[in-house]
């Protein structure tokens, strides 16, 4: 039987997924971070063996392709023999701040790389440290952790590689950033779930095939997207979490500023459609975090069931813990609207529902008025996905069928990217 490993470097820990040819899970494991920032490396090799250690040797045995996906921007530099030479700075990492003056006048307005957060920056400034001069490649999270696998140092994904600068759309670095030359060796940036190479011998030896491949990576987010399996342009991902994240497939790429709209390559794993495809994608601040302001997880489930989803709520509000906007209404000073307040807090809890609900459709309509796909299907996830009683709402709201993801953890979503390896070449 073949099989196929995906490991997720998430925020707080790290989780695989061994998958079978019928992309059914055989075998997952985790490792929680113990919160130790002194040598986060050698943390991250140590949660590496660890989930590797814990596949039964059987089942190590079987694995054919193993990919990994780590944070988005969470990045290094290390040695020629990839040895870190300081300490990685994390996706929330905001030092790299500073050198926003300077990147400024040089990358095209509102590139993605102008946030106070990107890969560039984050590069720009460790190339100031004085561990900078040991240094010879700069690399993301999952790259190294690939390398570690592959032993081939250099090499990342058109994912990850996002932040850092590259154009996606022409599969290069852009001259713009080309110009900066920088001291430094920028990763060979390969299709996600692309072969890199065989895993290295000392691999075989704790129990892997000698023909199992490393495959390119991606990052935690998409993974989470993979994992829907949506696959097909017009198919979406909502996340209802804290937040409200809408993700379309589409033949278009789609960027606006204005509304904080952002599209990433997608790997095209349907070999007759030879057209790109380009997930697409938009955040609110509506979510659950609304919800949880007025309700626990149990009075959201209970009141949930007893809403009469065959009636449109009266209520009109727009959820928002704070004033503030941007997609898919861009206004910096929209005012929550979270009122008149019935006494039922079953009729309450419908009109925010509904509420959040609109703002979701709304969403992927301003997706579609920019040049997306039709809508043809939405998957869930997030700790509302759950809610059947939304999920109708919902559906009602957007005229497409709606339904919960049945798989939603990235280390599965990262393990089917190393299962559709075979579609693709580098
Ligand atoms: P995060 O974005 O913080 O990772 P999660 O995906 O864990 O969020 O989802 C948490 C959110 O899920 C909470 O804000 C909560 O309002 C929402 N939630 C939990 N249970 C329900 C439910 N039964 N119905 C609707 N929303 C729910």
């Amino acid at each position: 039987m073949a099989l196929y490993l995906g490991i997720d470097f998430g925020t707080s820990g790290a989780r695989c997924a061994v998958i079978d040819s019928e992309q059914k899970i055989e075998q997952s494991g985790r490792y929680d971070f113990d919160g130790a920032t002194d040598n986060l490396p050698a943390g991250w090799r140590t949660a590496l063996f660890t989930l590797i250690e814990q596949i039964p040797r059987p089942l190590l045995k079987q694995v054919k392709a193993i990919a990994i996906n780590g944070t988005s921007s969470t990045v290094m530099l290390c040695s020629e023999t990839g040895q870190p030479v300081d300490v990685p700075l994390l996706y929330n990492d905001a030092r790299g701040a500073v050198m926003l003056n300077y990147l400024k006048p040089v990358a095209p307005p509102h590139h993605t790389v102008l946030s106070a957060t990107s890969s560039l920056v984050k590069l720009l400034w460790m190339l100031q440290l004085p561990t900078a001069n040991t240094a010879r490649y700069f690399l993301h999270q999952a790259d190294w952790l690939g390398f570690l696998l592959h032993g081939k140092i250099g090499i990342s994904d058109y994912h990850n590689a996002l932040k850092l600068g590259y154009d996606v759309s022409n599969l290069e670095y852009p001259q713009w950033l080309k110009n900066l030359n920088l001291p430094i060796e920028l990763p060979t940036v390969l299709t996600p779930g692309s072969i890199v190479a065989p895993i290295k011998p000392e691999w075989v030896d704790y129990g892997f095939n000698s023909e199992c491949v490393v495959c390119a990576g991606t990052t935690d987010s998409i993974a989470a997207f993979i994992a829907s399996r949506a696959l097909l342009p017009g198919e979406a991902v909502t996340s209802l979490g804290s937040t409200l994240a809408v993700k379309l497939l589409s033949h278009t790429k789609i960027d606006n500023s204005q509304y904080g709209i952002y599209s990433h390559r997608f790997p095209n794993f349907k070999p007759q459609d030879t057209q790109n495809l380009w997930l697409v994608g938009g955040a609110s601040n509506t979510g659950g975090a609304v919800l949880r302001q007025f309700f626990s997880s149990s009075e959201l489930e209970n009141l949930s069931s007893q809403i009469d989803i065959s009636q449109n709520s009266k209520l009109d509000y727009y959820p928002l813990i704070n004033k503030g906007e941007r997609f898919p209404i861009n206004d910096a000073n929209l005012q929550p609207r979270l009122e008149p307040r019935p006494s039922s807090d079953i009729e309450f809890l419908h009109g925010l529902l509904e509420g959040i609900a609109r703002i979701e459709a709304r969403g992927y309509e301003l997706l579609q008025q920019l040049g997306a796909d039709k809508l043809i299907s939405v998957y869930t996830a997030g700790g509302g996905a759950k809610n059947q009683a939304w999920r109708q709402i919902r559906q009602r709201n957007l005229n497409v069928p709606v339904q919960a993801s049945v798989y939603t953890e990235a280390a599965y979503g990262t393990a089917l990217l190393a299962h559709r390896n075979k579609h693709f070449s580098a």
